[in-house]
């Protein structure tokens, strides 16, 4: 039987409209929900996904704004610039935009990222703090939209459910792997390194692709009946695929998302969730400050 499809565009529609309902409460409080993106050089890539964001945004009540700095600049001035944003109150949202030039350090960078509106958890605090509590603080976009999508799958009690995550990126796979820990799923965290690495996907009853390895996940190395998530974005001959094959694991697998329109469509919206979380607590607490609550 083939694989009850998981639709990321249907959700992230569903998740737009909710968007846009809190974006009005806030602007019937004089609060405009702002995300900046912040670019350093030319990079086309990241132009073209921070101004798909801005289109998002639109449809969602979320005002995009590019910070656009030059190429050569340098690592003090970006973080001068993420220092700036954090205090301004008329910004609830900041992400870097990745790649960075080459002589920047993004390790250092990150640590300059007012925590606070961190809506891609760039900052490794908030990343951190996902082993102490994971779901209450800001979690990063594309791991917050696997969660989103398993709690719309058939595997939404995830309690001593048997889940694979493959990669370990600090991005992805370990954001996921605390979350779904956080759950009280039952972890593996397999990566480049692994030794028999079908030995533990076929063991997964929810398994999440997030190795940037086009194809990797065949059918053979599906448990039938398995929820499957591919995270990955990769372009073969200028088209998106993922990290699983998807006609053979769709016809083993019990759900699965595609790629295009699982996994990406999500993480926009929940980058838009977060900055609009980010501006309901700045709100309140200007509210609360002001001695009007
Ligand atoms: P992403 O942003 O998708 O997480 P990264 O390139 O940052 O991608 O990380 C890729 C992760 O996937 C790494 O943890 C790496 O070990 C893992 N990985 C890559 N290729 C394979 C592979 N062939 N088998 C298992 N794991 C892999």
């Amino acid at each position: 039987m083939a694989a009850r499809i998981l639709d990321g565009r249907a959700l992230a529609a569903e998740l737009r409209e909710a968007a846009a309902g809190r974006s009005a409460r806030l602007r019937a409080r004089g609060v405009v929900p702002r995300l900046e993106a912040v670019v350093v050089g030319a990079d086309p890539a990241s132009l073209a996904y921070v101004r798909s964001l801005q289109t998002a945004g639109e449809k969602a009540g979320v005002e995009v704004r590019i910070a656009r700095l030059p190429d050569d600049c340098d690592e003090a001035r970006v973080r001068t610039v993420l220092h700036v944003l954090g205090e301004d109150p008329l910004v609830h949202g900041v992400i870097l935009q990745q790649p960075l030039p080459a002589h920047l350090e993004l390790r250092r960078i990150a640590e300059a990222m007012p925590p606070a509106k961190d809506v891609d958890a760039t900052n490794p605090l908030n990343l951190g703090r996902l082993a102490f509590r994971a779901g209450t603080e800001l979690v990063a976009a594309t791991p917050s939209a696997v969660m989103l999508l398993l709690e719309r799958s058939e595997r939404s009690a995830l309690r001593g459910v048997r889940a694979c995550v493959v990669g370990r990126s600090s991005v992805v796979g370990l954001p996921v792997a605390l979350l779904l820990l956080a759950r009280d799923a039952t972890v593996t965290l397999v990566h480049r390194r692994t030794i028999d690495l079908p030995s533990y996907t076929r063991d997964a009853e929810v398994l999440i692709a997030a190795a940037g390895t086009p194809g990797l996940i065949r059918g053979e190395m599906v448990t039938p009946g398995a929820t499957v998530i591919d995270v990955g974005t990769n372009y073969v001959d200028g088209k998106l695929c993922g990290d699983v094959a998807y006609d053979e694991v769709a016809a083993v697998a019990g759900e699965i998302t595609p790629v295009p329109g699982g996994v990406g469509p999500v993480t926009t919206l929940a980058l838009m969730m977060n900055v609009l979380t980010s501006a309901e607590q700045i709100a309140s607490a200007s509210l609360r400050r002001e001695g009007a609550v």
